[in-house]
C-alpha cells in the first residue's frame, strides 16, 4: 500500500505567511527569519480535521498522515509501510532503552472509578 502526503501539505510562516514545501530539508524555520527577529516559525499548513487515527499501537504510526515528517519522507518517495516500518524500528529502539515504546494511551469509562466518583448514571439535559 502506499499512501503519499496530502496534496498542499506543507509549511507556512506565522509571522510573513512565507510557504515552504514539505519536501525542503532541514525546514526548520522560516527562510526569512532572522537572528534578533524570532516570530518566523514554521507551522504546518494542511487541514487538521477531521483528525482520525489508523489503526496502530503507536501514535507516531496512527497520526502519521498528520505529521510533517511522513509528508517531508512520502514527498522523498517512501511509500507508506516503508514510512510505518520506520516509526516501528525507532520505536523499538525507544523500547530497548526506556523499557517501553511509544503506545496510545488506552481510554474509556472505567466503571469502578466512575461508581467511586458518582458518575453511575447518565443525565440527559434537553
Ligand atoms: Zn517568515
Amino acid at each position: 500500500m502506499t499512501t503519499l502526503a496530502a496534496p498542499g501539505f506543507g509549511l507556512r510562516c506565522a509571522a510573513c505567511g512565507t510557504k515552504v514545501s514539505i519536501d525542503t530539508a532541514l525546514s526548520w524555520r522560516c527562510p526569512n527569519a532572522q537572528a534578533m527577529d524570532r516570530h518566523h516559525v514554521l507551522h504546518i499548513d494542511a487541514p487538521i480535521a477531521p483528525l482520525r487515527a489508523v489503526e496502530h499501537p503507536n501514535p507516531f504510526a496512527s497520526f502519521r498522515s498528520y505529521l510533517a515528517w511522513d509528508a517531508f519522507a512520502a514527498a522523498h518517495g517512501l511509500d507508506d509501510a516503508a514510512r510505518v516500518a520506520l516509526i516501528e524500528e525507532l520505536d523499538a529502539k525507544v523500547a530497548l532503552v526506556a523499557g517501553v515504546g511509544f503506545r496510545t494511551t488506552p481510554y474509556g469509562r472505567a466503571d469502578e472509578l466512575s461508581d467511586a466518583l458518582g458518575f453511575t448514571s447518565l443525565v440527559v439535559c434537553g
